[in-house]
């Protein structure tokens, strides 16, 4: 049941380098509009875990189902692109000598399913979904500056844009306000939660206090496994959490 109605169904995933299990039959089950943080200690696994999701790394073992049909271990990366799953990494990778607006414009041409688009005038559909997206994003204001002259937030918030224009079925993010200032922090908090009200949203996040304020169910990972879950209370007050983060 849980596996055929998940958005995300993972499974017993194992990945290994040399020997070593940076996943460790990992399980993690995410329902259709579900914001869920994931946390955990430097080399829990947080990153293959996403490289898994995204096909950057096909597991020894396990099962990773997208909406209960899709087999994530048998695709490649731009086929589980297509299907919807939109990853944003760490470091802002805008263009800085294009404006928000081409930016956005370039994601948006940016389609592998449709040949020689890049040259074509977005068409009205197109053209409404950049114009509801610099509006969420909350950029309108600076649609026709160059984004080399944003602010490190403003970046980040430009590249969710980015994602955005694709109608992502899946949204991963990666720590998304790490650098950012308290102001651009709680900002993003505003935009990843009003975003949670109609996206399925998985965020890896060291910021505590951020973490706190999304609200959201909190995974932690350790040594390649789901070490806890539940409320940001019930896993900050849980005794393998504080041993793992506190030391022994
Ligand atoms: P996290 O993102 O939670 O910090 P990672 O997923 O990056 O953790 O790493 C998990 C473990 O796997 C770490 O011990 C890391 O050193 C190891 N690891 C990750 N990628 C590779 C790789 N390509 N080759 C060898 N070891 C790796």
């Amino acid at each position: 049941e849980a596996l055929s109605t998940a958005q995300l169904y993972l499974d017993g995933i194992t990945v290994s380098f040399d020997g070593f299990k940076a996943l460790n039959a990992l399980s993690l089950v995410i329902e259709p509009g579900e914001l869920r943080t994931i946390i955990g200690p430097n080399g829990a696994g947080k990153t293959t875990m996403m490289d898994v999701i995204t096909g950057k790394t096909r597991p020894d073992s396990g099962t990773a189902l997208f909406e209960g049909r899709h087999d994530l271990t048998r695709l490649d990366e731009p086929a589980i692109a297509n299907l919807g799953i939109g990853r944003k990494f760490q470091k802002p990778t805008v263009f800085e000598n294009l404006t928000v607006e081409e930016n956005l414009e370039l994601a948006l041409k940016d389609d592998r399913r449709i040949r020689h688009t890049l040259f074509r005038r977005l068409d009205d559909e197109q053209a409404g979904r950049l114009e509801r997206v610099l509006g969420e994003i909350g950029l309108m204001h600076r649609r026709h500056d160059l984004a080399g002259l944003l602010s490190h937030g403003q970046k980040q918030w430009l590249e969710i844009g980015m994602l955005l224009v694709h109608d992502p079925r899946l949204i991963l993010l990666d720590e998304p306000v790490a650098g950012m200032t308290d102001a651009e922090t709680a900002a993003t908090a505003d935009l990843i939660t009003r975003l949670a009200q109609y996206h399925t949203i998985v965020v890896v996040e060291h910021d505590m206090a951020f973490v706190r304020s999304l609200g959201a169910k909190v995974t932690v990972l350790h040594e390649g496994s789901v070490l806890a879950e539940g409320s940001i209370d019930a896993v900050q007050n849980h005794p393998r959490v504080i041993e793992v983060y506190l030391g022994r």
